[in-house]
């Protein structure tokens, strides 16, 4: 479907794909710019309360997609897991930002560590592994600690395997179920750092400060801005991000996910779609990330990506939200909750921004 060559004005209609805090966060930003919202996912979820229309069925409901795209002006999605064929027989309809390129590659972390490579970027040692076979003989050339990973729908430290003898190989191939993987050899990062990227449908190019990212049981529980990266490293994480979102002729927000090691960063993750590393921007930036994936799907001119404030958000797992009043009395603290009834172990059910005046900005 050729771009269309004007803008969706206010009263357009973006379509999200998926219903949870991302897709909320992303039709409340929306909501701000005076654009309508319509979330189709196969559940209901945090997307619904705010959406302007909402559709519930399966990804692959061709007559429910087609009557969905007729209701909109351009869709966008919320995670990486939505099927392709799902992107691909939307896009015939309506602009799909960003496209099936795009979310291609980033839903297989094989063609993501190539990219990054083919792009002149670091990344850890890989290999593709079919088979206990090649599982032996990449161990065997990597080295260990290494990490299995699945290539499709791990998220959050799951379908991955650390493994640390040869002899834990075996057990390792039958955890990740036997289906295509990617070996890395196991990096002793620094830390972790995260770019929050905008390209615009012109191949405008903006990026966030990069975030420091600290981890609790495979799921992010801090995010701090300034990172406290060295200038030249964080300038040369923002060129990669930008090196990747143009091969991908990306339109949206997305994030790259490194690890940070001897002043350089190497690629572990690509996000395409807005991501928990930016909640930040929420508060500490004029144009959020959310608002400016939708100014871009939109096909808007981007919003500000300064920040006036140094930042650091943390996310409410499970139990940790029942503390909101405590939180909502805070001062300086800004709370966000994504009106999830259940609060299950494990489950993101918000997240609190803290902002500080600014000790160093860009
Ligand atoms: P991922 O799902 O690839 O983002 O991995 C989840 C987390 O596991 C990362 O944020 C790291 O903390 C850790 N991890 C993943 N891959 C590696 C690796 N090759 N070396 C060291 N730590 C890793």
């Amino acid at each position: 479907m050729p771009l269309p060559s004007q803008p969706i004005p206010p009263g357009g209609t973006i379509g999200i794909l998926g219903s949870g805090q991302l897709g909320r966060m992303l039709a409340l930003a929306a909501g701000k710019l005076g654009l309508k919202t319509h979330v189709y996912c196969d559940a209901s979820g945090p997307a619904f309360d705010v959406a302007t229309a909402r559709t519930t069925a399966k990804f692959d409901h061709p007559e429910t997609l087609a009557a969905f795209a007729r209701t909109v002006d351009a869709v966008t999605y919320e995670f990486e897991n939505i099927p392709l064929a799902t992107v691909r027989f939307l896009e015939a309809l309506v602009p799909v930002r960003p496209g099936a390129k795009a979310l291609a590659c980033a839903q297989d972390r094989l063609n993501e560590k190539r990219l990054a490579r083919e792009l002149g970027a670091g990344t850890a040692d890989f290999a593709a592994i079919d088979s206990a076979e090649d599982l032996a003989a990449e161990l065997a050339r990597i080295g260990m600690p290494s990490v299995l990973k699945t290539r499709r729908f791990g998220y959050d430290g799951k379908g991955q395997v650390k493994i640390t003898a040869a002899s834990e190989a075996a057990a390792a191939w039958q955890a990740i179920g036997q289906q295509p993987a990617i070996i890395e050899g196991f990096v002793k990062f620094d830390c972790e750092v995260s770019v929050i990227a905008v390209r615009g449908s012109d191949g405008t190019y903006a990026a966030y400060d990069v975030t420091l990212n600290e981890h609790r049981e495979h799921i992010l529980h801090r995010s701090t801005v300034p990172a406290g990266l060295a200038p030249a490293t964080a300038a040369r994480a923002v060129d990669i991000a930008r090196r990747i979102g143009d091969a991908l002729d990306y339109i949206g927000v997305f994030a790259v996910e490194f690890f940070a090691v001897d002043g350089d960063v190497l690629v572990n993750e690509i996000a395409p779609r807005v991501h928990n590393s930016g909640h930040w921007t929420m508060d500490a930036c004029l144009v959020s990330q959310f608002e400016n994936h939708i100014r871009a799907v939109a096909g808007w001119p981007l919003g500000a990506t300064a920040r006036h404030a140094d930042a650091e958000m943390i996310n409410l797992i499970g139990p940790e939200a029942a503390e909101w009043r405590k939180i909502a009395s805070e001062p300086g603290a800004s709370l966000h909750l994504y009106g999830k009834r259940e609060a299950r172990a494990g489950r993101k059910m918000g997240h609190i921004n803290r902002l500080r005046p600014a000790r160093s900005l860009k």
